[in-house]
């Protein structure tokens, strides 16, 4: 089953906008923030690392106890078969993240300078050469203060700290002669709806990515101030401020 309600966000996500996780040439996924690990289980899942949760075996195991801590208990509920899928899939998070096949964990602060390093080292294999990502999700979110002006700053420093990652290790859209000849890279980024976070999507987002969407999930809660935009179509950032 699932480790996480947030499972469902990202399976309705790639429904409902075009599969950006389920095509084909998906192949080099990081998933930051990402523990207990539901959005690393649809991935490998998409990825075809792992078979997909049916629903006889999905989240209601897990609804009685929704706490997400237990690690027996994930081992309990988490327990798929493994194929052989294509790709590499790197989650990172500052607390463990049982294993999941397909899917190489490190855990670590992904705010902390070498993070980058190590997050490139393990996308670099020898079927992923250039050590690039076709998708970044970033679901990060620091821990509420209830200071609103903090918790504001504090999203909005995951997400320039996300799109600098992006900078660097983010596939970039190529097209020759009129003919598309590499997708541009796709970014779900999580954030706190807030006048600052807008000037921030049309400062740093809108002008790099071919689409920029908001999405405000279903199985979110409604009153949580928690949105993503879903970026499609990196295009490099030649065209953007300096950050
Ligand atoms: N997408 C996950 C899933 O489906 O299981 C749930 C993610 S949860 C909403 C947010 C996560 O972000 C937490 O596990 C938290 O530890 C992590 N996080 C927050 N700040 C972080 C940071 N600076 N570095 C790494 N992880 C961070």
């Amino acid at each position: 089953s699932y480790r996480s309600r947030s499972a469902f966000k990202l399976l309705e996500l790639d429904k409902g906008q075009k599969h950006f996780l389920s095509n084909s040439d998906v192949r080099a996924v990081v998933d930051l923030g990402a523990a207990p690990g539901g959005w690393s289980q649809v991935v490998a899942e998409k990825l075809g690392w792992v078979t997909p949760c049916t629903p006889e075996n999905s989240y209601a195991d897990l609804m009685p106890d929704f706490g997400l801590s237990d690690l027996a208990r994930i081992e309990k509920f988490g327990s798929w078969s493994s194929n052989v899928g294509r790709g590499v899939i790197v989650a990172v998070d500052l607390l463990p993240i049982a294993p999941i096949p397909g899917v190489h964990t490190l855990q670590m602060d992904f705010l902390s300078p070498r993070a980058a390093d190590a997050i490139k080292a393990a996308l670099t294999t020898p079927e992923n050469p250039s050590g690039m990502a076709d998708v970044i999700l970033s679901d990060m979110a620091a821990n509420f203060t209830g200071n609103k002006a903090h918790d504001v700053e504090m999203s909005l420093d995951i997400c320039h700290s996300v799109f600098e990652f992006a900078i660097n290790n983010l596939n970039v859209r190529e097209v020759h002669e009129g003919v598309l000849t590499k997708r541009g890279g796709t970014l779900l980024l999580k954030h706190f709806d807030h006048p600052l976070s807008q000037e921030f999507r049309v400062k740093y987002l809108k002008p790099n990515f071919l689409s920029v969407n908001y999405i405000k999930p279903s199985a979110s809660r409604a009153e949580s101030a928690e949105g993503y935009w879903l970026c499609r179509g990196w295009k490099g950032v030649e065209s953007s401020p300096p950050l």
